[in-house]
């Protein structure tokens, strides 16, 4: 690792916005170094970095429009950084208090990095930072390469689950349209569900890899909550493998000593959620979501998204138990 350079890096378990935007802030900085920038003075060199293996989703994108995966970089003592997608120190690089951190482009609620200094800090309430990012290109005057274009078309169409999830906003659509042109991608939505469908094939994971590719854990009033989310193009393509999955998810509620454990199986086409609970208190159900539990799950139609549609409601729920 060099010392007189920015390293670019999005959060940990990288997603395709976080290793894809990472790249392309990289590409922005170092042409605001080459021919200036109106906002902030960028005298080093930028390279992309990521914490950790990016997902089949992701490396399909890369490769698809020619780029290589960048280094996996985890500590951040000594360096100089600038934070994608994130800006909670628990996502960050570890040692983020000893890094000097010069920039900041992300879509999250503000975390609790600081800094001594002013810095660049964008942070748009929208579904993706690439549609962030497109707009300090915009801003700042600097064409999007046709290839960068594309691989930000696909961070926000997998962030916004192909503009299904409730987080997508009409600066992404708007965004997106811009991009695809300069990709020269006719069908936004083919390619999305192109993208959406690398994550989907399930068939060569446990059933534990299954819950765990995406599971947070909460603590909900004292409660340990876990909630893992697997968003497929089609829901038929693990049906066979249902009471697979449960008895697993019964295995981490008792090896981790949860008081509930959820899993969203996401059917993105469908738009909807079957939603599997086990819970030491299963009436929690029935007053998150008005709906009972039919045997292992139950179908919430229209949801999408943990941190806004599944989260939320739940913490209510424990809060006023
Ligand atoms: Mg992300
Ligand atoms: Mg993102
Ligand atoms: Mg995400």
């Amino acid at each position: 690792m060099q010392h007189d350079v920015v390293y670019v890096v999005g959060h940990k378990k990288p997603d395709t916005d976080s290793v894809c935007s990472a790249i392309v802030f990289a590409y922005l900085l170092n042409e605001w170094k080459k021919v200036g920038c109106k906002i902030m003075k960028v005298e080093k060199e930028a390279v992309p970095v990521i914490q950790g293996e990016p997902n089949a989703e992701t490396k399909f994108v890369l490769e698809k429009f020619g780029f290589s995966v960048p280094e996996i970089m985890t500590n951040g003592e000594g360096k100089v950084v600038a934070l994608i997608d994130h800006s909670d120190k628990v996502q960050s690089l570890d040692n983020i208090d000893k890094a000097e951190i010069i920039a900041i482009v992300d879509h999250h609620k503000i975390g609790d990095v600081t800094t001594p200094n002013p810095i660049l800090f964008i942070n748009f309430p929208v579904g993706c930072t690439a549609t962030v990012l497109k707009f300090l290109f915009d801003k700042t005057g600097i064409p999007i390469p046709q290839n960068m274009a594309s691989i930000l078309l696909a961070s926000i169409l997998s962030d916004t689950v192909v503009f299904k999830s409730a987080t997508t906003t009409p600066m992404d659509k708007e965004i997106a349209e811009e991009l695809a042109k300069i990709a020269g991608i006719d069908d936004i939505i083919k390619f999305g569900v192109e993208v959406k469908s690398k994550l989907s094939d399930v068939s060569g994971m446990t059933a534990r890899d299954i819950i765990m590719r995406d599971f947070k854990d909460y603590n909900m009033s004292g409660k340990k909550v876990g909630v893992g989310q697997i968003e497929l193009i089609d829901l038929n393509m693990i049906e066979n493998r249902i009471d697979e999955i449960y008895n697993d998810l019964n295995n981490v509620k008792k090896q981790g000593a949860y008081h509930t454990v959820v899993l969203m199986l996401t059917d993105i086409m469908k738009e909807g959620t079957e939603l599997m609970v086990i819970s030491d208190e299963p009436k929690i159900v029935e007053i998150t979501f008005g709906k009972k539990l039919e045997g292992k799950s139950v179908w919430l139609p229209g949801v999408m998204s943990r941190k806004k549609e599944v989260v939320p409601p739940l913490e209510k729920t424990f809060a006023n138990l």
